[in-house]
Parts: C-alpha cells; sequence; structure tokens
C-alpha cells in the first residue's frame, strides 16, 4: 500500500509545503501556520469580550468610602474630594441602571476641578483611579490641536484609555477620563468676533463632541490620523469626563463679578462676608465663560468645584501624614539599607518655610527634602552607622549652598 501523504487539516497542504505538524488525535494535523493563526484569532476574540466583572450595586464603593480613601493620600480639599466621590459613584450607577419604562435615563455629570497647580488635583484623580474598576487614564490638554495642526488630534484622548483597557472597546465605552490643563485650549478672548483663535476654539469644539457623547474614530497608537491607519469606534456615552485646570488669573475674573453683582441694595452686608483670600470658591460657570470656554463646554461640565490654595498647615502635614508621603518614602529607602532615619520636627518646619519663600508650593517639598539628604543617601550605604539623624543645622547648611533655581526645576 502506497504510504498516504500527510495534509494539514485546516489549510490542506501537504506536509512538504510546511515546515511542520502538530499531531492531534484520530489522524488529524495542523500545520505550523494554521497554529499561529489559530492563537490569533482566540487572542481577539478574549480581548473583544469585556474583562470588566459585573458590577454589582453592592460592591460599589459608597461615596463616604470613597473620600475616606481619598483622605489617606490627599490632605485637604474635602469640597472637591465630596464632588468627585459622589461623581464617581453616580458614573458607577448610571453604568448600572437598567432599561425601564419610566423614560428616566440618568445622564452623566462631568467634572470640571479648579485649583492653582501643585494642590493636588492629579493626585486626585491618580488616587481616585486606584478604588476605581473601571479603565482611568490622564491626558493633557496641552498637546491637543485642531485637525490640521501640528500636535494630537482631539481623538487621541481616547487612545490612551483604549490602551489602559487593553483595547477592549466596551470596556473602555464605561472608563475615565481625567484631562489635565484644560485652561489651556481656552479662548484668548471671551469675545469670539474679535479674534478667531484656532488653538483654542476649535479644539474646544472638538473636545465638545467628546463630552457629549458620540462615536468616534479612534487611532489605536494615539498620535495624528493618517489614511491606511486602522480606526476603532468608541462611544463616548458612558465615557466620565473629569477635567483640571488652574486657570491663572481667574480670580480677577471672579472678583469683577462679585463686586457687579453686589452694588446696590444689600451690596455691603454681602461683601463683608467674601474672603478675598481664597476667591477660587466662589467660582461660577460664567467666570470659565469670561475665562474663555465656550458656553457649550462649560454646559457639558455640570460639576463645577474648586481646591484650595495650600496654607502652612496643610504643606506641613502632606509631609508627613498621607499614606505614602514624603517623609515615610525617605524612612523607607533608609530602612532598606537597615538606617533608622529620625528628621527633627524643626526641620520639617524648616522644609515647609522654604517651599513657601521659594513658593514652590507642595512639588517643592520632595525637592528641598531630596536636597538635604542628598549626601547621606550617597556615602551612607557604604558605611557602618545605622543611625541617621537629620538636625536643623544640618538642614540649614545644605539647603544654604543650593542655588535655589535647582530646586524649582526639581
Ligand atoms: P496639580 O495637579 O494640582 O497641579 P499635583 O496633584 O500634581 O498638583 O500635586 C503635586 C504634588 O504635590 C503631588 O504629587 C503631591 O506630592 C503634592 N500634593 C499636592 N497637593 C496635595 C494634597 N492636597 N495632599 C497631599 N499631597 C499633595
Amino acid at each position: 500500500m502506497a504510504k498516504t501523504t500527510k495534509h494539514c487539516s485546516f489549510c490542506g497542504r501537504p506536509e512538504s509545503q510546511v515546515d511542520f505538524f502538530i499531531m492531534g488525535q484520530d489522524g488529524v494535523h495542523i500545520c505550523n501556520e494554521c497554529a499561529v493563526q489559530a492563537a490569533e484569532i482566540v487572542k481577539e476574540n478574549t480581548s473583544t469580550r469585556s474583562k470588566l466583572p459585573n458590577l454589582h450595586k453592592e460592591q460599589l464603593p459608597k461615596p463616604v468610602e470613597i473620600k475616606e480613601y481619598l483622605d489617606q493620600y490627599v490632605i485637604g480639599q474635602d469640597e472637591a474630594k465630596k464632588f468627585l466621590s459622589v461623581a464617581v459613584y453616580n458614573h458607577y450607577k448610571r453604568l448600572m441602571q437598567e432599561k425601564t419604562n419610566d423614560d428616566v435615563e440618568i445622564e452623566k455629570s462631568n467634572i470640571i476641578m479648579v485649583g492653582y497647580t501643585g494642590t493636588g488635583k492629579t493626585l486626585l484623580a491618580r488616587t481616585i483611579a486606584k478604588k476605581l474598576h473601571v479603565p482611568f487614564t490622564i491626558v493633557d490638554a496641552t498637546v491637543l490641536t485642531e485637525a490640521g495642526y501640528v500636535g494630537e488630534d482631539i481623538e487621541s484622548i481616547l487612545t490612551r484609555l483604549l490602551q489602559v483597557a487593553d483595547y477592549d472597546v466596551k470596556a473602555a465605552e464605561r472608563g475615565i477620563v481625567f484631562i489635565d490643563e484644560i485652561d489651556k485650549i481656552a479662548r484668548k478672548s471671551d469675545n469670539p468676533s474679535i479674534t478667531r483663535d484656532v488653538s483654542g476654539e476649535g479644539v474646544q469644539q472638538g473636545l465638545l463632541k467628546l463630552l457629549e457623547g458620540s462615536v468616534v474614530n479612534v487611532p489605536p497608537q494615539g498620535g495624528r490620523k493618517h489614511p491606511d491607519q486602522k480606526m476603532i469606534a468608541v462611544n463616548t456615552q458612558n465615557i466620565l469626563f473629569i477635567c483640571g485646570g488652574a486657570f491663572d488669573g481667574i480670580e480677577k475674573k471672579i472678583a469683577s463679578r462679585l463686586n457687579t453683582r453686589v452694588v446696590g441694595y444689600g451690596a455691603a452686608a454681602e461683601n463683608d462676608l467674601i474672603d478675598k483670600k481664597n476667591l477660587l470658591q466662589y467660582i461660577a460657570p460664567q467666570d470659565l465663560k469670561s475665562f474663555g470656554l465656550i458656553p457649550e463646554i462649560i454646559g457639558r461640565l455640570p460639576i463645577l468645584t474648586y481646591l484650595e490654595p495650600l496654607d502652612r498647615v496643610a504643606l506641613r502635614r502632606i509631609l508627613t501624614e498621607p499614606k505614602n508621603s514624603i517623609i515615610k518614602q525617605y524612612l523607607k529607602l533608609f530602612k532598606m539599607d537597615q538606617i533608622d532615619l529620625v528628621f527633627e520636627d524643626e526641620v520639617l518646619d524648616y522644609i515647609v518655610d522654604k517651599a513657601i519663600e521659594f513658593k514652590l508650593g507642595a512639588r517643592g517639598l520632595r525637592s528641598i527634602t531630596e536636597t538635604i539628604i542628598m549626601d547621606k543617601m550617597y556615602e551612607m550605604p557604604s558605611q557602618k552607622e545605622n543611625k541617621l539623624h537629620i538636625t536643623i543645622d544640618y538642614a540649614q547648611s545644605k539647603i544654604e549652598k543650593t542655588n535655589i533655581n535647582r530646586l524649582k526645576i526639581a
């Protein structure tokens, strides 16, 4: 009997035309190429199926619970924390809403947070992300430009979300996006007829499409669109957008609005109550409009909240209290070399004083601390000592020798 040639049971090719066969039962074979293709099909199918567990109401973190979690990492900012916690909780509930006949459909409430740079906007966003069961990403509005200009297309905001969702479109469509520096795409003038400012208004119009909820074609690798690129269609209807920005100079707009409003009957009484040191707390949607956001965008960001400026007390707490505070991080670094590190209380106050003096805010706390103990971090791992006590004299000597500008860059 003639020897029968083996064929791939999938593509039918004989043994001579393939590298090798993998044998199955009952004379079934698969060639190396079909095996690779089969593996790809399996991969594609598993990644398009949502890997997210179904959300059950009982498992949802309640607003109080979310805020308590934020409290462990972020000092102060109670108002912003509350607003965020409620918004995230409602986001979950909206995702779980079932189709009913009552015509009540919970719409999303995108958020905008206004606060000086370095007061914790990004930290809040990052921290909340750790607590979430939905894909979350942070994008920077400054890289966005209108189609046709150098920079990234608006749709690229969703590329990052797709990436963190492992290109699982269903999962990305229920995610949360934090858009940082939203103030940088403000129109330069409140009056659209005076200047047509492409960088601002055009980008805002593009962003509006995402905020409103529509199906957009997203470039899977980000950057600019080009004709041959395969796009992924993403529906933004259920994506929650949280925007943050410093809105430098917005206090002037708030102040002038408050003044005009309080002129006349009852003005004196209201004026007395205004805390002029922290005008951001009075922020209202019309101030965002005066700053240069178009009304349609403001309308799509119905929750407006603010962050407090950080005072001396807050900075001092930031240094030691958060779960992964700067000081705790340095103690841990030294502990890994079996060195007990101790900072005198006076040193901690000094670090805060310097951060205020150099106008570095919370970001400066790390660079100042690092400057103080840099030499010790360099020397001590090679020495036998297992105790390090940082005194105020030592701290002062290190800072006095340092160029302040270097601290600012850090
Ligand atoms: P923003 O986004 O408002 O410009 P960040 O959230 O990036 O500011 O803050 C910069 C750094 O300062 C954070 O990484 C954190 O170390 C510290 N920081 C700022 N605000 C707080 C805060 N309220 N509580 C704890 N740390 C803070």
